[in-house]
This record gives C-alpha cells, structure tokens and sequence, in this order.
C-alpha cells in the first residue's frame, strides 16, 4: 500500500484512523439480557415496537373530554358531566349527546369523544360545565400511535442503549433484548520503574497510573476488563504474557515501551506474535503508538507517557473498541472557541492540547490551556475537559484566535 507520511516514517492520524479500520471485525456472539440490565449494551438486531405508543387515545391534561360535535369550534359550549376517567380507570358508563366526562392526564379517552379541555379554562356549576370560545377539536388529546406505530423501527443493532432507550423500550412492550457480549481487553503497563497504587516509590521508581486510568476510562457495561498487572522490562517474559493474554481476550492494551529505547520491547515482541498494523503516528503527544494483529486478538501498544495514553485512547483506541463491539466508528465532536493564550507549535505532526473550555455565554465558546503540555504532566490531564486541535500545518495559537476543540467525554465521566 503506498502511504503518504506528513513526517518521514510517521502515519498521520487520519491514516491511522483509516488503517485501524482493516483490523476490526466486531464481535458477533449474542446474548439475551432483561433490560434492567441492559444499559450501556450494544444491541445485536434491530428491535421493533409491539404495541403502538400511546396504544390508545388518552388525554394530555388534567380536565373535561367531550365529543367536538356538540359544540363549533370557537363557540362556547355548555355540557353535563357524566362521569369519571381517571389514568388505570377508564370510564365505563354509557354517554348521551351534550355529556362530557371528567378526565386526568393519561385516562384514556371515552369512546365517542375527541377533545379535552383544560380543567383551569372550565367554569363548574353542579353538574354543569361552561367551556368558553378558543377551542379547537382535538385540543389535549394524544393520539393512538402519534410517538410510535405498532411494529415500527424503535432501534437499530449497534445502538448503546442508554436510559432513554429503555424507556422507549420497555413502553413498546420488550422486556428482554439480544446484545453483542461484552468485549474482552486485557490491561498491562510494562515498566521496570512501576509500583502498584498505594506503594511508596524509591528513587526512580514511580506509580503505575496508566492501568488505573485505562481502567476507569474504559469502565463501560459494554467492556470487560482484566487487569494483568505491572511487567518487567524483560523481552522474553513480556512476550510470553503478551502470547498468552492474546489467547484468552478481543484486545490487548499495553503501556509503556512502545518507542525505540533499548528497554522498549513492545514492537519487537508484538511483530513476533502477529502483523503490525502501523507504528508511530506524526501526532502529539502520542507518536510511539503501535497497532498489531496478534491472532484474534487487536494489540494496542500504547505509548507509556500518561498523557500520550489518554490522547492516543481517545482519539484511536476508544473508536476501534466501539466498531469492535458492534457501533459505529463514532464522529469527533468538536466546537469552535476563542483561545486568548499564545501557543508555539512546529509544524509537521498535528497536536491536541489538554484545554478548559467554557461558555462565558450562551453560544459563546472559549478556550484555555489547561496548563503546561508535557506528555508526562498529570495536572493538565486531570483539569481538561477538552482538547484543542492544531493541524500538522499549524504553526500554533495566535491570542485570540479562533481554535478547533474536542470536546473529551473521558474527563466528564460518561
Ligand atoms: P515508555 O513509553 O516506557 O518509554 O515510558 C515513557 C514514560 O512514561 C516514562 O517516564 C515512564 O516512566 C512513564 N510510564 C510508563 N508506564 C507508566 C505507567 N504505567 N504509569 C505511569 N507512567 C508510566
Ligand atoms: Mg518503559
């Protein structure tokens, strides 16, 4: 395949994002959940409605349902109240011309009525009620069927349901639905210099943050993660844990030693397992990236720097765990904002920049460095809530100029 690098040997983004493409083939097993357990799952087959919503005409207002035919619409009318409807109650009574029934939101609408007037509009002497001009027939009525027709598309497969869906579902009658199983990714930070959370480093040692973002950031019903640990920067016992997690998940995540130090061993490893998918991407933070097929298994070697991690997660990681899993490859939500900081950027590898955006008013975006931007400061990281995108061309950020934003759903806990 010939490849057009922005960066001698380096693959731009969008080449990645392409490339990442041919090693993705979603899951296909199923398995059958209740929706309350259902949330955050992705949906194997299409799901169609059993019942039309509302199944009946009912009414949308507290108040007084009659036939519009015993009046003209912009005409008071003047009408007996025979009964009561109440939602879970219907009216069951029979109704003569000039009857009207007392009705509550959700009732269904008594058979030969059509038109609900607001309770608050309505003036009641005894069993007399006065409806003045303005109405119109129809008026505070849901119609059977005007959210959803009996049988009709309710959601595609490869939705994530949210809250949202299962209500809709639910309503329309399923109670049950077929997902795609959860995905399986094994995690393992590679590091000599890596201690478990709640050790005390030596010199030169240092915590193993990476595992404990990957695994809060991936933290989703559609996921399942495994932890493998912390392993030695040890060629042939990185290998071994490498060949085995291959065997027993979908994909692999690694950390750290995905560059070309001479303690980092990711690639030569993975190339001995399977094929390369591509190596080292022209983006900032995130350049020692690595991709490989490893059997049925997808390996991310993923660049050790914590903040290279997260950018290389959200931007290549996160929309291939999404295909995988049966979705669609999901489009980057960006927004324009005013940055009023200067930024200096050489041009030849695209960077996202760790950014608070806000909104001093409605419809108004602006944007600031979320502090400074070593690949290795957690601060930053920690106080983003967006990343601000500066093309391989650019040459960095005029105060006061006009910036592509990412907004990054990782930092507002999705
Ligand atoms: P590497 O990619 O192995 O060359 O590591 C690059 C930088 O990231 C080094 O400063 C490492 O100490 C640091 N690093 C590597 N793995 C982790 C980890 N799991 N958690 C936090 N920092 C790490
Ligand atoms: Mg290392």
């Amino acid at each position: 395949m010939s490849t057009c690098f922005t960066t001698p040997g380096l693959l731009s983004l969008a080449q990645a994002q392409q490339r990442i493409q041919h090693y993705l083939t979603p899951i296909s097993d199923c398995q059958t959940l209740p929706l309350s357990h259902a949330l955050g799952r992705v949906l194997a087959e299409p799901v169609k409605a059993r019942w039309a919503l509302p199944s009946h005409a009912n009414s949308a207002m507290d108040g007084y349902a009659f036939a519009s035919t015993d009046g003209a619409p912009g005409q008071p009318v003047q009408l007996r109240i025979a009964g009561h409807a109440w939602a879970g109650r219907p009216y069951q009574g029979s109704l003569q011309p000039g009857d009207c029934v007392r009705i509550f939101t959700g009732a269904l609408l008594p058979k030969g009525l059509d038109t609900v007037v607001m309770q608050e509009q309505v003036t009641v002497s005894g069993e007399i009620i006065h409806i003045p001009p303005h109405w119109q027939a129809q008026d505070h009525v849901r119609q059977a069927g005007e959210d959803i027709v009996a049988g009709a598309n309710l959601l595609p497969a490869g939705r994530r349901l949210s809250a949202a869906d299962l209500a809709l579902l639910a309503a329309a009658g399923i109670s049950t639905v077929s997902v795609v199983r959860a995905l399986r990714l094994a995690l393992l930070a590679t590091g000599d210099e890596l201690l478990p959370v709640g050790a005390t480093p030596q010199p030169g040692q240092i915590i193993n943050s990476n595992s404990l973002y990957l695994q809060a950031a991936l933290q989703q019903p559609h996921l399942e993660v495994n932890d493998l640990g912390i392993q030695k920067d040890d060629k042939q016992m990185l290998r071994r844990q490498v060949e085995q997690a291959a065997e027993n998940c979908d994909v692999l995540i690694t950390s750290g030693g995905a560059s070309v130090g001479e303690a980092d061993y990711l690639h030569s490893v993975f190339s001995a397992l399977g094929e390369i998918g591509f190596w080292k991407l022209a983006l900032k933070p995130g350049k020692p990236m690595l991709v490989a097929q490893l059997g049925h298994c997808l390996g991310f070697g993923l660049p050790g720097n914590p903040v290279s991690l997260a950018v290389t997660l959200r931007l290549l990681v996160q929309p291939a765990l999404a295909v995988l899993s049966g979705q669609a490859w999901p489009e980057p939500f960006y927004v324009h904002a005013v940055c009023d900081q200067p930024y200096h950027k050489k041009p030849g590898r695209e960077e996202y920049l760790r950014a608070v955006l806000s909104q001093p008013e409605p419809g108004r975006f602006q944007v600031r460095l979320a502090g400074a931007q070593g690949s290795h400061r957690l601060k930053p990281l920690s106080q983003a809530n967006a990343l601000i995108h500066l093309s391989r061309d650019s040459t960095g950020i005029t105060p006061g100029a006009t910036v592509a934003v990412l907004i990054d759903e990782l930092s507002t806990h999705s």
